[in-house]
């Protein structure tokens, strides 16, 4: 990483929607405090490329081609998720996804919130007007079995929330990893074992080669019968007629989703009508103006120290 003189001014660049640049501008001009800012700049056009020294970047911005900008020390997303942009090959600068305390909340706080909606059978009595007296008295945390895939910055401040909670938790992820109260396994060959325990099963998984369409029919039949789906990771690791069939067999009992294939879904798309479908916007976790800006700002502080970068994507990875 290479180290610069601390005096000379930052020239960041904004590859991001106009609204975004609004929000973050003065936020990240503030978070870097006392480093002198050379230009803050929006639009291409009003910089020279090689002049550029960092990114920030999120979907929605007007740079595809990232070559020209042979000087910037990284590009760091705004976004946790860097799916768009992992495999745009004249990106070769380090990239950085977010991750930030706000988001991380956020997340815990929506599994949560539908963990316990599913867990309580809460729809039955909410939904059902007039309500038919009949007493469905749910279990308590510590005999329900939830399992979370994806055991990440998200998945396991997700899955220690539920396991505090009391919830039986396992975790499943690609490497080996620890989690205190959670049960955890890792690689294809433990998916299985994952799933069969998965009275309520969490989604927090990136979208990558590995991860589409994880949740055929096939995985969806390993489920308990019965179970609930909870989804936002990415919207492709279900395949959507899977979990149609899985709905209306009652393999599944109610899927939460929060992603989808395409965003918004679209019109007439068998999701808006499907009675076992809850569908949210995507706004699980989302990135806070406040938090995000400090991130930025201590990823550009290291990079001019020569402090290696926090949250690089690995490219082999996609995540
Ligand atoms: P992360 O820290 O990169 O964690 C990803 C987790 O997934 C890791 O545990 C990783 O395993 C696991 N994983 C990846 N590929 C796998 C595979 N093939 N098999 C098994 N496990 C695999 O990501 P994060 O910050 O937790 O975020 C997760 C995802 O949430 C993001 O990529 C984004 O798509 C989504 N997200 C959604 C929202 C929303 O509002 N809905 C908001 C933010 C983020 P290892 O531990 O072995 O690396």
């Amino acid at each position: 990483m290479r180290a610069r003189n601390g005096d000379k001014a930052i020239t960041l660049l904004f590859n991001v929607t106009p609204a975004l640049f609004d929000d973050y501008r003065e936020p990240i001009r503030d978070a870097l405090r006392d480093r002198k800012i050379e230009a803050c700049v929006g639009l291409l056009g009003e910089i020279a490329p090689a002049d550029v020294d960092y990114i920030i970047h999120a979907t929605g911005g007007p740079i595809t081609d990232f070559a020209p900008f042979s000087n910037a020390g990284a590009v760091l997303s705004l976004w946790a998720g860097v799916e768009k942009i992992v495999g745009n090959t004249t990106l070769t600068q380090p990239l950085c996804r977010m991750v930030d305390d706000g988001l991380r909340q956020g997340m815990v706080e929506w599994v949560v919130g539908h963990t316990l909606r599913a867990h309580l059978g809460t729809d039955r009595y909410v939904c059902q007007k007039p309500l038919t007296w009949e007493q469905h008295v749910p279990p308590l945390a510590a005999d329900r079995s939830v399992t979370v895939l994806g055991l990440g910055e998200l998945g396991s401040a997700a899955a220690t929330a539920l396991a505090q909670l009391g919830f039986r938790v396992t975790g499943w992820s690609r490497s080996a990893r620890e989690v205190p109260g959670v049960r955890c396994l890792a690689g294809m060959e433990s998916l299985p074992q994952a799933l069969a325990s998965a009275e309520i099963l969490v989604g927090l998984l990136p979208q990558t080669p590995e991860t589409i369409d994880l949740l055929n029919a096939e995985r969806l039949a390993l489920l308990p019968k019965a179970s609930f789906i909870i989804n936002a990771g990415r919207g492709t690791l279900i395949d959507d007629d899977a979990l149609i069939a899985a709905l209306d067999s009652g393999q599944v009992a109610h899927a939460t989703l929060d992603v989808f294939r395409t965003e918004p879904v679209p019109p007439g798309h068998p999701f808006w009508s499907h009675p076992g479908l809850t569908i949210s916007p995507h706004i699980a976790a989302a990135t806070r103006v406040s938090t995000a800006a400090e991130k930025i700002a201590e990823n550009i502080a290291r990079a001019e120290s020569g402090q290696p970068l926090l949250h690089v994507v690995d490219r082999t990875l996609s995540y």
